[in-house]
């Protein structure tokens, strides 16, 4: 059983920080919790001492870049999905003072789909781009989408033959992104690709024209490649979605109760 959270908090590195606290704090004052979510900048050889500490304090939060991996090794238990996926970026703390650690990652991952492409996928053929923390909440949601072949490029090949290897049945890697990309119905961009700067993760030219964009980054105002993409007649939605949607899924997690999410959407505005 989980225990009320005695605190709550982000975990991570300042750049990740700059919207989930604006959107948890508006659902805490929306349902009347007493507590602010604070924002926590630790560096990874602190994670440690960090961990037990919030245990001590019946806390409970979010990981983000780059500690949700190490996170998971901190934490007594692990949901099935957080053990999937082989990250945390949820967690609370249970009545024996343990960290419990969850994945709501792929949750934000389903609704993102969801509202590009409807009901979950299927016929639809997905070229995931990236092989880090956040692709794999990717081949994780694609576990339960049926008929949708997934293509797993990555930068450096021997990641993406790893990620093939944990996910075997669901994904494939292919060293070239050409071979990755073409013929795709669903593009997911699971590099950093995109944060700062102009650049696209992969270029119009190797996209089908009926191929529909997910980009797993978000900044202010979409990003160029989402925006890009839409001026070309594709489907496309951003990273902030799913940002919303497993930062209410934790919000649940931690309460027991949906959030305000009209609340949450309201304070990013
Ligand atoms: P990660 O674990 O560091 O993985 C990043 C992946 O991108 C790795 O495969 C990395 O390859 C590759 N990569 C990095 N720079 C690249 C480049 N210039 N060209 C090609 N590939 C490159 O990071 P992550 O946690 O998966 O996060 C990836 C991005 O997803 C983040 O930047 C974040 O914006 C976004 N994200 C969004 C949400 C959300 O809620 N919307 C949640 C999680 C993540 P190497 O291994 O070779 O470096």
């Amino acid at each position: 059983m989980k225990v009320r959270p005695g605190r709550l908090v982000l975990l991570g590195h300042p750049v990740a920080h700059s919207l989930s606290p604006r959107f948890q704090n508006a659902a805490l004052a929306a349902a009347g919790i007493p507590l602010t979510y604070e924002a926590i900048d630790v560096a990874p050889n602190e994670l440690g001492a960090m961990a037990a500490l919030l245990a001590e304090q019946a806390g409970a939060g979010n990981v983000t870049v780059p500690h949700k991996v190490a996170f998971a090794a901190l934490c007594a238990e692990r949901t099935v999905l957080a053990e999937r996926v082989g990250a945390v970026n949820t967690f609370w703390t249970n009545e024996t003072g343990g960290l419990v650690g969850d994945n709501t990652d792929v949750g934000g991952i389903n609704a993102s789909v969801h509202e590009l492409l409807g009901p979950p996928p299927s016929r639809t053929r997905v070229t995931l781009l990236g092989a880090g923390g956040s692709a794999a909440a990717v081949c994780a949601a694609a576990e339960s989408w049926r008929g949708a072949p997934m293509r797993c490029w990555s930068r450096r090949p021997k990641q993406a033959r790893m990620l093939a290897h944990r996910f075997d049945g669901t994904v494939e890697s292919v060293a070239d992104l050409a071979d990755a990309v073409r013929g795709s119905t669903l593009i997911v961009n699971a590099t950093p690709i995109g944060m700062i700067g102009d650049d696209f993760p992969v270029p119009f030219e190797l996209l089908a024209p009926d191929a529909a964009v997910l980009d797993l980054v978000y900044r202010v105002g979409e990003t160029p490649w989402v925006r890009a993409a839409r001026l070309r007649g594709h489907r496309a939605v951003d990273g902030l979605p799913m940002l919303l949607a497993q930062g209410a899924l934790a919000f649940e997690r931690w309460f027991g109760v949906p959030p305000d999410r009209e609340a949450m959407r309201a304070s990013l505005a």
